[in-house]
């Protein structure tokens, strides 16, 4: 009787306590639920970073670090104030995955996006998106979505991938990686040299994100299976 009179109270106070919206992005080191809603902090991981280069354009000479840089910031200040925004790093350092996925895990009520852009033959182009976890589906669905639509080039959609990366499998929030475009290839590396196209894509990204927290994963199709597979090492695929 004790413990049923218990479970009344917590039920009680866990309905009228809580906010109107509740956030379902804490901490969750499988992901196997649905996509979050109502969080509040969004990470912005710009790939690579101090003695790691990235892909260096042979068309443009610019290298993948500093592009990614330069996109986290944007994406940032088309969030503005509706979220609390953390760049992973906001200079030209070096950080190792293993600590972007302990610093991703320092906060509860998060998404995580990791911008990169690719390199591979010189006639493949267009954006692509890696999720792993059931949970960043509905996420990497609207982030690909958007990047697809200010692509000028409708067959370029390079879909998502789902691929198990320490920055995809490993954090235990909802968590995609971008690849904004293609820097092998001529065209696309040109137009990400241009400071417009790249506003126009981090516009893009900052509203997705926006109609995720708004509605989660409504009109993003059907959940994947959920995988178990251990946590992706240094010596698994190339990130
Ligand atoms: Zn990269």
């Amino acid at each position: 009787m004790k413990s049923a009179l218990f479970l009344v109270i917590t039920a009680f106070l866990a309905s009228c306590a809580g906010p109107a919206v509740r956030s379902s992005s804490g901490h969750d080191a499988w992901g196997h639920r649905p996509g979050p809603r109502g969080f509040k902090t969004v990470i912005i991981d710009a790939g690579h970073g101090g003695r790691d280069d990235g892909a260096t354009s042979r068309h443009t000479g610019q290298k993948e670090k500093d592009l990614t840089l330069d996109m986290v910031k944007r994406i940032k200040s088309e969030l503005g104030g509706s979220f609390r925004t953390v760049l992973m790093r906001g200079n030209d350092t070096f950080v190792d995955l293993d600590d972007r996925v302990i610093g991703a895990n320092r906060f509860g009520d998060a998404i995580l996006i990791s911008m990169h852009f690719n390199s591979g033959p010189s006639h493949v182009r267009g954006p692509e998106t890696y999720y792993w976890r059931v949970d960043s589906h509905g996420l990497a669905t609207r982030l690909q979505h958007a990047m697809t639509a200010v692509s000028p080039v409708e067959s370029s959609n390079r879909g998502l991938v789902r691929r198990r990366l320490r920055l995809t499998r490993n954090p235990e929030i909802p968590c995609v990686l971008l690849e904004g475009g293609y820097l092998s290839n001529p065209e696309e590396s040109r137009l990400i040299a241009n400071p417009g196209y790249r506003q126009k894509l981090a516009s893009a990204i900052a509203s997705a994100i926006r109609t995720q927290a708004a509605i989660g994963d409504a009109g993003t199709g059907p959940l994947p299976s959920p995988l178990n597979e251990p946590p992706s090492r240094a010596s698994d695929a190339r990130e």
